[in-house]
């Protein structure tokens, strides 16, 4: 099995398309329910309490998801030209702020949607300096408003927080830090119903938590399975979006159930020795978001170098940072899924000390490290990182590319360039 001809990203489970399909047609009915009924809805970063807007039946769009789609579309370009035009500095943050160039752009012709209609609220965490003033700026675009929340600092410098988040979540994740994001949570739950009309019930909570472990366990328990199979039964092509889109409606019927179906698919796949490629010889580490405007660029090594993506932060991430026990506080547990989601993927020594600690489970070979040139937050703990994976014996790769924005962007030269890293590495 090899790349696609036509260069496309190759997706080789039945569930993958079926998760596709299942967004699509979420992403119809909610344009219908908001341009058309003008239904609430909220947009909201990754890293948000997505559980209070799914247990007050608020219809979500996230941010990473709408940028990312906006980019898969191949219009990050003529929309950074129009933040250019209106004197937006070249050298700002991409992948939180797409969704603001579309808005800014407003061009209905070729925008997804015809451009987002108004949402009830926009919702992030300032993990960073710009967001704030990316959300800000598209609120007032948008004629609504922001409601941000805070993201404290993190004492407890454990690198193996993973090991004991489940449970011990409290510990882990400070109870301050956790304290204050419920307080938070408090304030945008009156805020909800006071501009929805919508109620929040703590038992309907406990019941999607509940629902939202089942989910994670199923997804965890793939992960183990795929780490631990060589060759490679899941590529991250058709990990990525078995992970997110359940995510995205995260303890919801259809969600559970396909985490459950994926799981199974990956059982099967496993147990019937299939491959992403036969000719496997090279496990790679992909560290960073998914590079949205180019997905077949992840197949493109597997034929000449048997060079194979097996790992990429989506579905592992699953078991660690979103299963929690309740320890009867559903709003707590919450908090200390939400208060850390960043810290651990960008900021040492959690996101090194995780790294490492799945380079050894999934038996890596290589990594290649994703530096989005203007995105600081994505840049924070890259060469710990590096250092920590390198000083484990696993060769890492740092690459100057936006997960976005395709300008720059070449395949071929990239291709070049991992297969001369992978021969100096003694691997190619
Ligand atoms: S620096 Fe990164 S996290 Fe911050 S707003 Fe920009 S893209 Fe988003």
């Amino acid at each position: 099995m090899s790349g696609r001809r036509d260069g496309q990203a190759r997706k080789d489970l039945q569930c993958t398309a079926d998760a596709l399909a299942f967004q699509k047609r979420y992403a119809a009915d909610l344009k219908r329910r908001v341009v058309e009924r003008g239904e609430p809805f909220v947009v909201a970063q990754a890293d948000t309490p997505h559980e209070i807007f799914h247990s007050m039946e608020i219809p979500l769009i996230t941010n990473q998801w709408w940028s990312a789609y906006i980019s898969a579309k191949q219009l990050s370009k003529p929309y950074f030209e129009k933040m250019r035009e209106r004197g937006y500095p070249d050298n700002g943050c991409r992948y939180c702020s797409l969704g603001l160039a579309c808005t800014l752009a407003n061009d209905p012709a070729t925008a997804p949607w015809g451009g987002l209609p108004k949402p009830t609220m926009l919702v992030a965490r300032l993990t960073c300096d710009c967001i704030q003033y990316v959300f800000g700026q598209w609120a007032e675009a948008l004629g609504t408003e922001f409601f941000a929340l805070e993201a404290p600092a993190w004492r407890r410098k454990d690198p193996r927080w993973f090991e004991s988040s489940n449970d011990r979540w409290e510990e882990v994740f400070e109870s301050e830090r956790i304290g204050l994001l419920v307080e938070e949570m408090h304030a945008l739950i009156a805020r909800l119903q006071e501009k929805t009309g919508r109620v929040f019930s703590e038992s309907r909570l406990t019941v999607l938590m509940d629902r939202i472990n089942e989910q994670e366990r199923y997804i965890a328990e793939a992960a183990g399975i795929i780490g631990a199979t060589r060759p490679c039964p899941v590529s991250i092509l058709d990990q990525v979006p078995n992970t997110m889109i359940p995510q995205w409606h995260r303890g919801s019927d259809w969600a559970v159930a396909h985490a459950r179906r994926f799981r199974d698919e990956v059982v099967a796949r496993t147990k019937a020795g299939a491959a992403v490629s036969g000719n496997e010889r090279i496990r790679l580490m992909w560290i960073g978001a998914g590079l949205w405007h180019d997905q077949g660029f992840y197949n493109a090594l597997e034929t000449d170098l048997g060079a194979v993506f097996v790992w990429s932060m989506y579905m592992p991430f699953a078991g660690p940072q979103y299963i929690r026990a309740l320890h009867g506080k559903p709003l707590h547990a919450l908090a200390s899924r939400i208060c850390s989601m960043n810290e651990v993927l960008h900021l040492p020594p959690w996101m090194n000390g995780w790294m490492v600690s799945e380079a050894q489970r999934c038996g890596i070979d290589a990594a290649v490290i994703l530096v989005p040139p203007d995105s600081r937050l994505s840049q924070s703990g890259i060469n710990i990182t590096r250092l920590s994976l390198e000083e484990s014996g696993v060769p890492t790769l740092l690459l100057d590319a936006d997960m976005v924005d395709a300008q720059g962007w070449s395949r071929d030269v990239i291709v070049k360039h991992m297969a001369e890293f992978l021969r100096n590495a003694g691997l190619g």
